[in-house]
């Protein structure tokens, strides 16, 4: 039974973190991406300290990490609990002013700037609001509910679990990470150091969210190459490898193998870049799909029409590249069943519904997950991720909170 006097924390150490500018940079070499983020990470680590946590470090890459000891005699797995500093690059970050809306009536929700509107009829989650607080900004940035939600969750249900030493829980550990909406935020995770043995991302939107599957994932790049000769000398001589590329294009079908065509369970091909001259063209494709066996099927197709199209151009050839990006954690979660089935249980337990679907992207912990380190990802309670409407109930993070304690006790009881 949660204290029904424990005075949340969540929601000012939330206010506090969206206040610090931690936007992440796709275009950067360097790690984290841009060190502004580390201004946050900073203060974790004051926080972890000052609420108790044991060994709280930042190592030179900017992972903060620290640990909650058990408190059991029971042989308990070591359970992590993740979250991402970072901001996306795609909407500002800088000077964020949340407003908090009191005791939602339903309805619309105007911001007032930008003519931003968060549409009630747009967002259904809304209507399970009513009576709710709810945080967006003024419309000039992002909220930051992705992912400081998720951190001042762990750091709340750290903080409760420290403060109520009857309640019985193994080892646990906490990171924050940087550069996840870059697409690093694994890059330079130690999972040996960290020492989990399974862990749970909080970077999930709706109440309930348990996600467990994720796409798998490959690149390719298929390479045309032509023969080039001068223009006015080009008769019955030169081979345009753009005219190549855009038959190989043509040939792709249009009502199937792409993402506008597709959803639910179903994968894709998507070509995200084509580059060229008449000597060579090389055509960047994203291949998607939840069974990896499909990526293979998908990448023979293409190969095929490459074929056809290198064919149709005598003289002209083909390379086709095939990168590994990631892989459907799924293939790792369902060999240790205990992390999904103890997360349902800490849900029900707070008569939260379990939403599980598959999730048509990664995650990091699709990569953690394959470096040893299975994570599936719970909801933060935010909603319209990356964008000016970005919005999360105060309600809703307190009760991630709760499951982050839930599932703490139900690690002990079920060892
Ligand atoms: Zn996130």
């Amino acid at each position: 039974m949660f204290d029904p006097n424990y005075k949340f924390t969540v929601v000012d150490r939330f206010l506090k973190y969206v206040k610090i500018d931690t936007q992440s940079d796709e275009e950067s070499t360097t790690f984290p991406s841009d060190p502004k983020q580390l201004e946050l990470s900073k203060i974790l680590v004051e926080e972890l300290k000052e609420i108790g946590m044991s060994d709280v470090v930042m190592d030179e890459n900017g992972y903060v990490m620290a640990t909650l000891p058990s408190n059991t005699e029971k042989d308990v797995p070591v359970i992590g609990f993740i979250a991402h500093v970072d901001t996306s690059p795609a909407v500002s970050g800088k000077d964020v002013k949340p407003i908090i809306h009191k005791n939602y009536q339903g309805g619309d929700i105007a911001l007032p700037n930008g003519g931003f509107v968060i549409k009630a009829d747009e967002n259904p989650e809304m209507k399970d609001m009513i009576g709710y607080d709810i945080i967006t900004t003024d419309g000039t940035t992002l909220l930051g509910a992705d992912d400081k939600a998720g951190i001042a969750e762990i750091m709340d249900g750290m903080e409760y679990l420290i403060k109520h030493p009857e309640i019985k829980h193994g080892t646990l550990k906490v990171c924050f990470t940087p550069d996840e909406e870059v697409g690093r935020g694994t890059e330079k995770f130690d999972v040996e150091k960290f020492g989990a043995k399974y862990a749970y991302t909080l970077d999930g939107g709706t109440v309930g969210e348990l996600e467990t599957e994720t796409f798998s994932a490959d690149g390719a790049v298929v390479k045309f190459t032509g023969i080039n000769v001068h223009p006015g000398y080009a008769k019955d001589k030169m081979v345009n490898s753009i005219k190549v590329a855009s038959k190989f294009i043509d040939l792709l079908p249009k009502d199937t193998f792409s993402p506008e065509t597709t959803s639910g369970r179903e994968g894709f091909v998507h070509c995200v870049s084509m580059q060229g001259n008449e000597e060579s063209t090389t055509c960047k494709f994203i291949v998607r799909d939840f069974d990896d066996k499909k990526l293979a099927e998908y990448e023979e197709r293409l190969e095929g029409y490459a074929k056809e199209a290198v064919a149709a151009f005598p003289g002209a050839k083909y390379e086709l590249q095939v990168i590994e990006q990631y892989r459907n954690m799924y293939n790792v979660l369902k060999h240790h069943p205990e992390i999904e089935a103890h997360a349902v249980e800490a849900l029900k337990r707070l008569d939260i519904k379990p939403i599980q679907h598959p999730i048509r992207g990664g995650t990091d912990g699709a990569r953690l997950s394959f470096m040893g380190l299975p994570t599936p990802n719970i909801f933060a309670g935010g909603h319209n991720f990356h964008a000016n409407t970005e919005y999360v109930a105060i309600q809703d993070m307190q009760l991630a909170t709760k499951v982050v304690v839930e599932l703490a006790q139900v690690w002990e009881e079920k060892a």
